[in-house]
């Protein structure tokens, strides 16, 4: 069995207060791997990226059981590349530029080896590539969460619809929430939602943590409150390979245990808006993970009170 994660693999140029880098490893697969394969392995990753994405990114990656078999490698093509500013409150940012290059052409043929597929992570991608994934397996996973971002509500909506109707659980930040719904209170977007297709829907607020829905029940988890956060890139996507990792590690997919999961994964966002890019991901320890669960817990644990 599997976890499989899709997505770009890609190269960023970031800004944020503290600094300015013009081009370092990113994507949304990159920091779902990064993040999954902390808790299950292997991990089958679906993208595209040009000759000039370093094999040291791979073999990387590779080295935490991530399996490169269904990513297509466009000798003579450019990498996905994303530029973004981040305002000062570091929880909004501009996307300055967004160059698709190899991902025009992308068009994944899954290999034989990525059908005994469980649990299915369609990172930010193009939504008819997503639901491409989908219908290219010929067992429904146990569970298919999807990521998806303002930039595709924008270009391929009527795409993204019908993917929607295809998965379990949607994960989304707050204002991609609304624009989807056309709704401002979360709970009445949380609604229109999931009438679309999934069943669970997941809003991340940032700093100010996620909620989680499902028919009318809601969890809320805070973020780590950090003395340092240096770069946000990547940190949705952080959250999502803790998020599903989580549950393909204990295989239980009940809304109990995704609460859980929500908890892993704002754990792991947390790492890695620490440093810029991929690069916190890369350092971190199941030690460093354990300590930061348990900073989670001490945070929200509280005595109810006699009133
Ligand atoms: P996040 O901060 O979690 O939203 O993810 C940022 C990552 O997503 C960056 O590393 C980008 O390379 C990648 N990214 C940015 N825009 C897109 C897009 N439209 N589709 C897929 N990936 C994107």
């Amino acid at each position: 069995m599997s976890l499989i994660t899709v997505g770009t693999m890609a190269f960023d140029a970031l800004e944020t207060p503290f600094g300015k880098v013009d081009r370092i490893i990113g994507g949304s697969a990159t920091y779902v791997a990064w993040a999954a394969s902390n808790f299950y392995q292997p991990i089958k990753q679906v993208s595209i990226v040009g000759g000039d994405f370093p094999q040291e990114e791979f073999d990387q990656l590779a080295a935490r059981g991530v399996v490169f078999d269904g990513v297509e490698v466009v000798k003579e093509g450019k990498s996905f590349f994303w530029s973004g500013r981040y305002h000062l409150d570091m929880n909004t940012r501009d996307s300055l530029v967004t160059e698709l290059n190899v991902l025009e052409q992308f068009n994944p043929q899954l290999p034989e080896s990525y059908q005994d597929c469980e649990y299915l992570m369609l990172g930010n991608l193009v939504p008819a590539v997503q639901q491409s994934v989908i219908r290219q397996l010929r067992n429904r996973p146990k569970l298919i969460v999807m990521d998806t971002m303002n930039f595709w509500m924008d270009v391929a909506l009527a795409d993204l619809k019908e993917t929607l109707k295809l998965v379990d659980v949607l994960v989304v930040n707050d204002a991609e929430a609304r624009q989807l719904s056309e709704e401002f209170s979360l709970v009445k977007a949380a609604k229109k939602i999931m009438a679309m297709g999934p069943r669970f829907l997941v809003v991340k607020k940032g700093e100010h943590g996620a909620l989680l829905f499902h028919e009318d029940r809601v969890f809320s988890a805070p973020a780590m409150p950090l003395e340092v956060v240096f770069d946000p890139t990547g940190a949705g996507d952080t959250f999502a390979g803790g998020f599903i990792g989580h549950l393909a590690r204990t295989g239980d997919i009940s809304f109990d245990n995704m609460k859980t999961a929500i908890i892993v994964g704002s754990a792991m966002a947390s790492f890695c808006v620490e440093k810029f890019g991929p690069e916190r991901m890369k350092e971190i320890s199941h030690n460093d993970i354990a300590r930061r669960m348990q900073q989670f817990s001490e945070l929200v644990n509280f005595e109810t009170a006699t009133v």
